[in-house]
């Protein structure tokens, strides 16, 4: 029947058309929006036999729903992985995932430089539930492997890391959770399927926040888990049965849209990152530019082994630390002072006081958030509107 092989298709490719093509009812040509909380049985047998997980439909939205489906599917097929579910927001899928893997008692190993919600689950939420997060500096591997005990159930990284760029090498992080039997988890939010593979490396699992590059629009709030089918279906029936993080119908939707031009979106924010990236490294009032795709960047090497592109984030200090930082981020026009990333729009922000504001001081140092250093999103727009309007911010210092 198929008159084309979908599973050969080239990323691009799968991005348009990944999700299952026209709806065989209608011809629909966009995936419907299921917004159907509950699904008609045929009869009591079939209503029960679903019931008993077997055979194909659906019960209720809350355990599965057709445009969920239809994304659950692209998201597979762009991450090489098996199977994949979608939940409410990133943390959902971040929370679903370590306690789908640890009980009391039980820890996990993570890289430190991580995002400011994932570090609070990790100190304020999971030591009430008896589960420990060590974290630990990542750029070096070996760390990891020394913090694994008899208890530890994952190793979880995060890469290009929140807010600092900081690479991490994913192969050496595999080898090391299959020489304790235990899975990799990488949170691929930054780099998108399309610039970082992570299973392709030897990762079991892979999370996502698509409230960012996935969505796009700064519309949606979600999250994405790829991983083995048997794992996707545990976290299924357990994780989102249990503690309900279901996403929306129409969020489900607004997701598939936003995939249709991930690639095209993502060589854009690349393009524009890296300009912009230049553009700060060569300016007086500048004292250093972090971005995976400058030289000057410690692990460009690292990046461009694992990564087909850096992506849109950069880091940055202007001269005068933290006091210059709020006059720049104060002064600019075009780019929006907010949280969140991977909009059309460019966005700019202070983690040390906004998304990063639980750290303590001393973690801040630790994993090298500087309290000068500004997070920046960078947009769809024209470089040059963007260039002008840093130039201008920054003549305010
Ligand atoms: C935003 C983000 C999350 C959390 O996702 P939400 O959708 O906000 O819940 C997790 N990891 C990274 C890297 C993020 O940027």
């Amino acid at each position: 029947m198929a008159k084309f092989d979908l599973s050969k298709a080239h990323f691009a490719t799968l991005c348009v058309h990944g999700s299952g093509g026209v709806d065989p009812q209608t011809g629909a040509l966009s995936t419907p929006i299921y917004q159907s909380s509950t699904f008609a049985f045929k009869s009591a047998r079939h209503g029960a036999m679903l019931f008993q997980g077997e055979g194909e439909g659906y019960v209720y939205t809350r355990l599965g729903n057709p445009t969920q489906a239809a994304l659950e599917r692209e998201m597979a097929f762009l991450e090489g992985g098996e199977a994949a579910l979608a939940f409410s927001s990133g943390m959902a899928a971040i929370a679903g995932v370590i306690l789908n893997l640890c009980r009391c008692g039980d820890n996990l190993v993570s890289s430190d430089t991580i995002y400011g919600g994932t570090h609070n689950l990790y100190k304020e939420s999971l030591p009430l539930w008896g589960i420990e997060a060590r974290e630990v500096d990542a750029t070096d591997p070996s760390k990891i492997e020394e913090a694994i005990d008899s208890k530890t159930r994952l190793i979880l990284i995060e890469t290009p890391a929140n807010p600092t760029l900081e690479i991490i090498d994913i192969e050496r992080c595999a080898e090391i959770a299959h020489r304790h039997q235990i899975p990799l988890v990488v949170d691929n939010t930054f780099a998108t399927p399309y610039l970082q593979r992570p299973l392709e490396m030897g990762a079991d699992i892979v999370v996502h926040s698509a409230t960012k590059y996935i969505g796009g629009h700064g519309d949606t709030v979600a999250g994405v888990v790829i991983a083995k089918k048997d794992f996707i279906d545990e976290l299924r029936a357990r994780i989102l049965r249990d503690l309900g993080g279901v996403i929306s119908p129409l969020n489900a939707w607004l997701l598939l849209r936003g995939l249709k031009t991930l690639p095209v979106r993502m060589d854009r924010h690349c393009s524009n990152a890296l300009e912009i990236a230049k553009f700060l490294s060569f300016h007086p009032k500048v004292n250093w530019v972090r971005y995976p795709g400058l030289t000057t960047h410690p692990q460009h090497e690292l990046a461009k082994r694992q990564m087909r592109n850096f992506g849109g984030m950069i880091a940055f200090e202007v001269k005068g630390g933290r006091h210059a930082g709020e006059k720049l981020i104060d002064n600019v026009g075009l780019i929006t002072l907010a949280v969140s990333l991977g909009d059309c729009d460019s966005l700019i922000e202070h983690p040390a006081s906004m998304t990063h504001s639980t750290y303590s001081k001393e973690e801040l140092a630790e994993v090298g958030i500087t309290e000068g250093l500004i997070r920046l999103s960078v947009g769809l727009e024209d470089p040059i509107d963007l260039i002008e309007d840093l130039k201008q911010a920054l003549s305010k210092i």
